[in-house]
């Protein structure tokens, strides 16, 4: 039987979570087919990039990072073994631990924000386009 795996943070824990806002998500003119909506060699056939649109959506991601939250559960994902944290506000609110963030992949999760900016920007250094 193989050890179940140690999550890297546990409940109380402090840390700080990576987010993102899809910016730009203005169409652009399709690469493959100008803009017509055909593929290249024929009119009749539709152009498999855009689906006949001409169009394609760019999503860009804009990721950011906030302040130090406290981890509030820990949840492992069967499939892929991964680890996935919901967080909590460092500061009470109204007398009550507030949640205000859930589920993040460990891969989003870190312990100082510092940590959290320098992955922040190598992810927008990436300018990664959807
Ligand atoms: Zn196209």
């Amino acid at each position: 039987m193989s050890e179940f795996p140690k999550p890297k943070f546990n409940i109380g824990d402090n840390a700080c979570i990576i987010d993102y806002e899809s910016q730009n998500n203005t169409p652009i003119v399709c690469t493959d087919c100008n803009g017509t909506g055909h593929h290249k060699k024929s009119s009749v056939i539709i152009c498999d990039n855009c689906g006949g649109i001409g169009k394609l959506r760019q999503y860009h991601r804009q990721y950011k990072t906030g302040e130090l939250l406290t981890v509030g559960g820990v949840f492992f994902e069967e499939h892929n073994h991964t680890f996935q944290y919901c967080l909590y506000d460092v500061g009470m609110r109204g007398g009550y631990w507030e949640l205000i963030h859930a589920r993040y992949d460990e891969s989003r999760v870190f312990s100082t924000v510092e940590e959290a900016q320098k992955e922040c920007d190598r992810l927008n250094s990436e300018k990664l386009n959807y």
